[in-house]
């Protein structure tokens, strides 16, 4: 069953390809091509950076940086990199806006929901850019937030590498076994490391799904959209 309207989130570090930092543009070509295939479908689709491949504040806050200072650099960096992924997007003709949640309005439009949710309506890929506009919150968080507010019918953790979630580390532990699928309780209970625990809470009690897989295998964008890719689906349960 295909999905209607979905919020896809892309990790910071997916954009940097194998360098690990920076912004690598033949990956970000990559999921751009990915993301135009799975719009084509007919689905409606809002992206959530993050900006760990730039900067994180927990790295600033370590460095003796004032917390919510190092916060806003990491804010800023996702807009860096929603910038980037709109470019890639505009490449091959989709329609996107990029809205972030600092405003910046000679740079993106300001984050309207009720705009977010007609540029959606209409097509067009919206990118969400600049977390929350908060400081002490994740750009999972802001998956979480966004997805509630827009009304959307799952979140695609898109993950690089990893094709779902495993009871333990799969590179250290030769007998992780891989769930199909998993309930809200069950992640919390198990502390299983997917999102952080405010996002996860934010999934639990706004009823929203999470379909986690892996998108470095091409066309798995697509394929979650359709409901149909081999990976992990988070959901409330009976
Ligand atoms: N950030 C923030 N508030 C938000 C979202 C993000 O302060 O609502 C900052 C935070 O410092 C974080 C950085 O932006 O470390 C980059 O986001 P994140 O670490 O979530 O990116 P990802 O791990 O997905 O690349």
């Amino acid at each position: 069953m295909k999905y209607n309207r979905v919020l896809l989130k892309i990790s910071g570090e997916a954009l940097a390809g194998e360098k690990g930092t920076g912004i690598d543009p033949k990956v970000v070509a990559d999921i751009a091509a990915q993301i135009r295939d799975a719009k084509n479908l007919g689905v409606e689709i809002a992206v959530v950076c993050g900006g760990g491949n730039i900067w994180r504040g927990k790295t600033g806050a370590d460095m003796g940086m004032e917390r919510a200072n190092a916060d806003y650099m990491g804010m800023l960096a996702t807009i860096m990199n929603g910038l980037a992924l709109q470019n890639a997007l505009e490449a091959l003709g989709v329609h996107t806006r990029c809205m972030t949640a600092i405003e910046m309005k000679e740079v993106a439009e300001p984050y309207i929901r009720r705009r977010a949710v007609r540029h959606l309506e209409k097509g067009r890929i919206v990118i969400f850019a600049g977390g929350t506009g908060s400081p002490y919150f994740t750009t999972d968080t802001t998956a979480a937030l966004r997805a509630a507010e827009i009304n959307a019918d799952v979140i695609l953790m898109a993950k690089n590498g990893v094709d779902g979630v495993y009871s333990a580390d799969p590179k250290i532990d030769p007998t992780a076994t891989k769930f199909d699928k998993l309930t809200y309780l069950d992640v919390l209970n198990k502390d299983l490391k997917i999102m952080d625990q405010t996002a996860i809470t934010l999934c639990k009690d706004n009823d929203i799904d999470l379909s986690v897989f892996n998108m470095q295998k091409e066309g798995n964008i697509a394929l979650a959209c359709e409901n149909k890719v081999d990976g992990t689906i988070i959901s409330k349960g009976e």
